[in-house]
């Protein structure tokens, strides 16, 4: 979601310094952006909607600067909704990630004596500290009392011109300050640091960072002293650049049967994982979109294959499951990012119940990975696509080679998976294959709904590729577990209506055959996805993709296949996969 960047020391270039992190936090998603620099004292705004290309910056130096990449929440997509947002006074400039939920209030208050240039609940901010500083308040204060009037979670950063000063503040929404010879940098995330910084650390909730040339200082809600805050090394992670692929999303899916790799040799891991499961009562598995899913399909394999009680809760809903938690239970949350706000609210409401919480996470050092008890990585990299691929599979493989070690089978199943990686990238390299996809995306691309069945896990599966397909393509997808059809459903299917029908999940191919056949009796166009136990000629499905071969890991490879089909319908319906409308990568608002 919006991105924040700020740095204070040695005289830069701003392209080279707010230009370049700005662009490493693109992936998260946004409409708009901005940038406020000071040079020789005075302060510079340049800020517009879309794209922020190489050169959108002037060939201005400056000692102090702070950058936004803004996802619009209040007001359009216009150049003055985006951020920084100014005082008349020319003194503050100020960047805002979050809501402020008593934005209205604030607004008709400071109408009465400021002239409103934006619709966006951010304004606010500089307005309420021009007023503070206007009545003598030191800028620290005043930047601590205007903190405190914004209702919800928010993080503000403000540049003060008079001082070349950096101060800010946050609450649920997640800051890092760092430092290196360079002069102090706060950003909200460590990505944006790259080759800038060197130490970095968390700004801890509602406490006031100070940020100048010789480094960061910090003053806790209370405290008098400011306190030199101690810090680690940053964590370099490298953007990737397309490496001759049409898409990142491509690229990600491309790189799947190496993450596979990873995660085998990360037997460890995977033992702690089970041995933490092992112990627990029962499990409840929780994340957001895709994370999701991938709990749904920890759930399938936790109980069909070892036998443990576990559920699934999307983190937004995870107030309603407060009451069946118990310090017997482990909560296992699943985030690709690790700053997703309703994630990272079901770790908070979990550690308050006294239950344990662990996480399967992405980024390393982020939000949920320092908050929880417990971390598994996933050794997927930086996903810079907003369509979650690898993070997803790694999240799949991660938690099939958990099941199987806690079933007794861990050899076999790490057989499965591996198999499972040489499926995916054969994929990839088959040209038949690739031309059967082209054909099936041409076919979703025309259609406005498609219907996609399952059973079991296969109705995991079904989720997560109708997920890719709205997502990536903009095609009214619907995921059905395949035995609720007929109770209503069913009334949709019309001559030519693609289902999809994802055959994995034990004992049910022919059941699913059944289902396959009742729906093509309604002229449903249907195409049948790993072992369906019927072929080209049988009177259930009018096309088989067979992707079988791979035992309890063959999910994996329909999924692999459920993206390729949703990549290649984005482009047939002129949709770039990399960046849909409306999405961001880390949703990092409730
Ligand atoms: N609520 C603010 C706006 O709409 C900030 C959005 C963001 O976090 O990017 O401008």
């Amino acid at each position: 979601m919006c991105g924040v960047f700020g740095f204070t020391g040695v005289e830069r270039d701003i392209e080279t310094t707010v230009g370049t992190a700005l662009r490493a936090l693109e992936y998260r998603g946004y409409d708009s952006w901005g940038v406020s620099w000071v040079e020789d004292g005075r302060l510079t705004t340049r800020k517009r909607t879309g794209r922020l290309a190489v050169g959108a910056l002037p060939a201005a130096k400056a000692e102090a600067a702070i950058g936004h990449t803004r996802w619009a929440t209040h007001g359009g997509v216009t150049d003055e909704n985006a951020h920084p947002h100014c005082a008349s006074s020319g003194r503050f400039s100020v960047v805002h990630n979050g809501i402020i939920e008593n934005a209205d209030a604030l607004r008709g208050e400071l109408s009465r004596t400021h002239r409103f240039l934006s619709e966006t609940d951010s304004e606010v901010v500089p307005f309420l500290l021009e007023d503070a500083a206007r009545a003598g308040v030191p800028v620290e204060d005043a930047v601590v009392q205007t903190f405190m009037r914004l209702d919800g979670h928010n993080a503000i950063v403000v540049l003060d011109t008079g001082t070349n000063r950096i101060y800010a503040m946050s609450s649920g929404s997640p800051l890092l300050v760092a430092e290196s010879d360079l002069g102090a940098f706060i950003a909200s995330d460590a990505i944006a640091f790259h080759r800038q910084a060197t130490a970095m650390t968390p700004l801890p909730e509602r406490t006031l960072a100070r940020l100048a040339p010789d480094g960061v200082a910090l003053k806790a809600d209370d405290a008098v002293e400011w306190v030199r805050p101690a810090m680690i090394p940053v964590v370099h992670r490298e953007l990737e650049d397309l490496a001759g692929f049409a898409h990142h999303t491509l690229r990600e899916i491309a790189q799947q049967p190496g993450v596979i790799s990873l995660l085998l040799e990360d037997g460890a891991e995977t033992a702690a994982l089970a041995s933490a499961i092992r112990d627990a009562q029962q499990v409840v598995f929780t994340g957001c979109g895709s994370a999701f899913f991938a709990a749904r399909f920890g759930v399938s394999w936790l109980s069909a294959m070892a036998g443990k009680a576990a559920f699934a809760i999307p983190s937004s809903e995870f107030a309603e499951c407060m009451p069946m938690l118990g310090p017997e239970t482990l909560v296992i949350a699943l985030t690709q990012s690790g700053e997703t706000a309703d994630v990272i609210d079901a770790v908070a409401l979990t550690q308050a119940s006294g239950a344990q919480v662990h996480a399967i996470v992405n980024v390393p050092y982020s939000t949920v990975a320092r908050t929880v008890e417990r971390t598994y990585p996933l050794h997927a990299g930086v996903e810079q696509s907003v369509l979650a691929t690898k993070s997803f599979v790694a999240k799949l493989a991660r938690l099939l080679l958990v099941a199987g070690d806690l079933a007794g089978r861990r050899e076999r199943v790490e057989d499965d998976v591996r198999k499972a990686a040489s499926a995916i990238s054969h994929l990839l390299d088959d040209p038949g294959m690739q031309e059967r996809i082209e054909g099936l995306a041409a076919r979703l691309a025309a259609r406005e709904h498609v219907f996609l069945i399952g059973r079991g896990v296969g109705y995991a599966v079904a989720q997560e590729a109708a997920l890719k397909l709205k997502e990536g393509s903009y095609v009214h997808a619907e995921a059905l577990a395949a035995g609720e059809l007929k109770h209503g459903t069913i009334a949709l299917i019309e001559d030519g209506t693609p289902c999809l029908i994802f055959g994995s999940g034990t004992g049910s191919a022919a059941q699913l055959a059944s289902t396959a056949q009742e729906l093509r009796a309604r002229g449903g166009y249907t195409i049948g996805i790993g072992d369906m136990q019927c072929n080209s000629d049988s009177p259930s499905c009018r096309e088989t993709l067979d992707v079988s071969g791979c035992g309890d890991a063959e999910p994996l490879v329909q999924i692999a296949l459920a993206q390729l089909i949703a990549y290649r319908t984005a482009l047939a319906r002129g949709v770039n996969p990399d960046r849909p409308r409306n999405l961001a990568k880390s949703v990092t608002v409730r």
